[in-house]
Order: C-alpha cells, then sequence, then structure tokens
C-alpha cells in the first residue's frame, strides 16, 4: 500500500482520504482551519446543530456521496423533502412542484402552463435535451421556445436552487436538463442525510485516522515537484514526502502552491478564471418552534430558497427549538462590494420575514455570511463539465485534484462528491 497527502480537509478531501484509508492507504491531511469540513463544515452551539447555508445532496442514496460512504461501510439514508413553496411574483405562497402530482396542484401556473411543462418534463426524462445545448444559455432556450409566466418562473427557480445560478442568460440550459433528466433517471431529487451531517463527518474522520491522521491547523506552502512527478509538500515549513499528492483547494486557487510557469498559460488562465456561484446566506438558531415546513421554501423576488433543516430531522435543534437556513444566490460582484453586500443582505432578510412575519422576536442567535465561493464553479455556459480542469494535472504525474470546481458531472456539491469518484478510478483504477 502507499501513502497520499491530501492538501485540505474539506469534504471532499476527506471522502477521498475515506476511500483510500479504507483500502489501507496511509493517508495524511493537511488543513489550514482548525477545523475540518471546509465550506460543509458543522457548527454547534447549545444545542443546534447547523451547516453552513442549506446543505441538501442531488439524487439522496443514487448520489457519489452516497456510493462513496457505502464502500467504507457507513451507508447513509436519506430523507426526501416534503411539500416546497414559493412566494410567487405577486406575493402569494403557492407549492413550488417536485412532482407530477405537485404540477396539476400547483397555483403557480395556468392551465396551458401546465401542459406545456409537462411537455418539457417527457422530454427530459426522455434524454432529449441532454446533448447540443451545452453552449445555449437558460434565457436564450427559454425565449426561442416562447417559455413565459408560471412556466418560465419556474425554470429560473430551478436554475438558481438546482444551478445555483440566477442569472438566466448564463445557466447552461444544457447542463441544468441533464441535471433533471438525472432526477428522472434515479428517482431522487436533492435530498438530506436521514440523520444530518454529523455522523457523516464523523464516519469519515474515523475512517482517515484509522490508517493516517487529519491535521488541522496546519497550512501547505507548497507542492514538492520532482521531475514532472508530485512527491510530497511543504506544510508548516516542513518538508513532508509521499507517492501521491491530492489538491483539494479550489481549482483558482492551485497556482498559490505550485509555480503557474510550470503550465500552459492555457491551462492557468482555465483554472484562475473559473468564476465560483456566490451567495449570502443566513442560518438562524429559534428559540420556538415557527412553523412546521419540510420541503424547500422559496421566494421569487429577490430569488432565495431555504429550509428547516431542524424539521427534516431530529436533533438538529433542542426540544422546542428550531434551525433555519436561507441561502440569496448572488453574483461575485455583490458579494465584493460593501454596499450591494449590505443590500443584498437587507432583500434576503425581507425574503425571510415575507415566510416568517414575526420572526425577530424568536431569534436566539443567528449568522450572516456572504461568500465569493458557495460553490467552486458556475455551471455556466463556458464552463460546463468539458471546459472545467480533470482530476489530473496535466505535465505532473502522481498529482490529483479533487473539489466542486473539477470537470466532473452535475452542479454544485456534487460536481466535488463525484470528482472523488473520478480521483478515486484514476489513483487506483477501482470504479465504484
Ligand atoms: C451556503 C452554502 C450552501 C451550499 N449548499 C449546497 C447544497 O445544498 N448541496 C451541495 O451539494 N453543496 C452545497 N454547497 C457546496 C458545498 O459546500 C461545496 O461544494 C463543498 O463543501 C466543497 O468541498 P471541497 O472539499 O471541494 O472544497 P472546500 O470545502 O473549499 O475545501 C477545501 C479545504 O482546503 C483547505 N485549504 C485551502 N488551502 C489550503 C492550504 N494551503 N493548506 C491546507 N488546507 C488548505 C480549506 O481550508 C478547506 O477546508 C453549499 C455551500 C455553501 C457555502
Amino acid at each position: 500500500m502507499g501513502s497520499t497527502i491530501i492538501v485540505g480537509a474539506g469534504i471532499n478531501g476527506m471522502l477521498l482520504g475515506a476511500l483510500l484509508a479504507h483500502d489501507g492507504e496511509s493517508v495524511t491531511i493537511y488543513e489550514k482551519n482548525r477545523f475540518t469540513g471546509g465550506r460543509a463544515f458543522l457548527y454547534e452551539r447549545g444545542g443546534y446543530v447547523m451547516d453552513y447555508g442549506v446543505h441538501l445532496t442531488r439524487f439522496g442514496p443514487e448520489s457519489a456521496l452516497a456510493k462513496i460512504m457505502k464502500r467504507i461501510g457507513a451507508g447513509v439514508s436519506f430523507k426526501r423533502l416534503g411539500t416546497s413553496y414559493v412566494i410567487d411574483k405577486n406575493g402569494s405562497r403557492v407549492v413550488f412542484p417536485t412532482s407530477p402530482f405537485g404540477i396539476v396542484r400547483s397555483d403557480m401556473f395556468t392551465l396551458y402552463e401546465k401542459a406545456r411543462l409537462f411537455g418539457l418534463l417527457f422530454r427530459i426524462k426522455k434524454g432529449a435535451l441532454n446533448d447540443g445545448l451545452m453552449d445555449v444559455s437558460l434565457r436564450d432556450w427559454m425565449n426561442m421556445n416562447n417559455v413565459t409566466g408560471g412556466f418560465r418562473r419556474y425554470l429560473e427557480l430551478l436554475s438558481a436552487s438546482v444551478m445555483v445560478c440566477p442569472f438566466f442568460e448564463k445557466t447552461s440550459a444544457g447542463e441544468m436538463f441533464r441535471n433533471l433528466n438525472r432526477v428522472f433517471a434515479t428517482g431522487h431529487s436533492a435530498e438530506y442525510p436521514a440523520a444530518g451531517w454529523k455522523p457523516v463527518h464523523a464516519a469519515l474522520i474515523r475512517e482517515i485516522e484509522k490508517a493516517g491522521a487529519i491535521n488541522c491547523g496546519v497550512r501547505v506552502d507548497s507542492v514538492i515537484i520532482d521531475r514532472g512527478k508530485a512527491v510530497g509538500v511543504v506544510a508548516g515549513g516542513r518538508r513532508v514526502m509521499a507517492e501521491r499528492v491530492v489538491i483539494n483547494v479550489p481549482v483558482q486557487e492551485l497556482f498559490t502552491l505550485m509555480p503557474d510557469s510550470a503550465f500552459s498559460p492555457a491551462y492557468v488562465k482555465m483554472c484562475r478564471q473559473l468564476v465560483p456561484t456566490s451567495g449570502i446566506f443566513f442560518d438562524i438558531a429559534l428559540d420556538k418552534r415557527i412553523a412546521d415546513y419540510d420541503g424547500l421554501l422559496y421566494t421569487y423576488s429577490p430569488m432565495t430558497y431555504g429550509m428547516i433543516t431542524s424539521n427534516l430531522v431530529d436533533g438538529l435543534a433542542p426540544e422546542g427549538g428550531q434551525v433555519l437556513t436561507m441561502l440569496y444566490p448572488t453574483s461575485l460582484e455583490d458579494v465584493r462590494d460593501g454596499a450591494l453586500r449590505i443590500q443584498r443582505k437587507d432583500e434576503l432578510w425581507s425574503a425571510i420575514k415575507k415566510y416568517f412575519p414575526g420572526i425577530e422576536q424568536h431569534i436566539l442567535w443567528m449568522r450572516e455570511s456572504s461568500l465569493k465561493m458557495v460553490d467552486g464553479a458556475q455551471v455556466n455556459t463556458t464552463q460546463t463539465e468539458e471546459n472545467r480542469p480533470g482530476t489530473s494535472v496535466p505535465g505532473v504525474r502522481n498529482l490529483f485534484l479533487v473539489g466542486d470546481s473539477i470537470s466532473s458531472p452535475g452542479a454544485g456539491g456534487d460536481i466535488g462528491n463525484e470528482s472523488v469518484l473520478a480521483a478515486y478510478a484514476a489513483m487506483t483504477g477501482n470504479a465504484l
């Protein structure tokens, strides 16, 4: 068995580490933060267990994450969400459909729009839109197909949530339809671990520590490359050697670890310029049960969504309390600019109050976060799967990349989980 160093203990670094450790490989992870989990980190305070924003897994038991957990002997079961709602354009709360019955039931559409939506979903299910639309934006596709009214708003909201991209002029229509096709193929949409994320993280750490270590609070300064081969890292000022190195750091930051002069300008540009998804989100601890919703809660204007995680899983809040999380996907420019960021936070706050008018009285504490990177890659028409860097690094042997900015199928976090399968196959020759 060999030895592998992984730079970063984000969820994808840990998923790969656990797979390798399960095979008997010696795995050493270096994580610059004092805690594991990266953008999927978990926070506990006063009996409240919070994810970092909304954290659902697309395709639930059929996801890459489920496959990996099963492989390491820590299978995860998933919970389907209950009824989802949207506060629509006119301010009324209507069902946001996640099934054919939901479409029939929802007041979001006219009868004609319902018929057209069924027609589109039938074509998506058949895979008729899987190819050829990768570089067509959702907006252009909707315009070409005269998609209007509730039908259009529904696709826009799917773009904001499935693709984490509320910019329809950018979203790749082809990638979105492929994702929806996979929902039909697997029979599973976005789902939540039935016991929450805590046991998932705990199982990964346990597995890695059987045959290795996670060193938190240790930054990797550089990857050591010798004659075109990765042979170790400089971590915390010390040289540490291994047979293979995996980088779990988003590709935009790849060249903080290696000189860009060692790579082709086109590769460097592709990595550095990859646009992430960005967003503002509030995680709120409530001292009282204020609602029974167990599905996603959308608002159309502004385009936000979230859920009460503690209604899905017992134990995420103390008896009588609740955990609410709401995300406002927005642009990098909005998050970078101080004044715009404050404006977006106010808009998110007003969206939350549309569902919960008196919520202020029951907030025990809350986190307000704005992140330049929610997901590593916005799946827009210029950043589709084939336009992102792969798991192998050109010109450097024994160096692999994992994370949600890699060329793997899906959108958002599942890109990262799929990249773990690709890296594992490239490293070991084994497919899961
Ligand atoms: C608000 C929010 C909502 C989200 N919702 C969902 C969702 O519903 N579904 C979904 O699938 N995904 C969701 N995501 C995305 C998901 O969280 C990410 O895809 C995932 O966490 C990325 O994991 P990663 O391991 O690829 O990268 P990261 O989490 O970025 O991990 C990289 C790690 O490397 C460490 N690191 C960086 N540089 C160094 C260095 N030099 N030395 C050592 N360590 C280093 C970092 O500290 C970090 O821990 C959401 C994210 C956010 C923020």
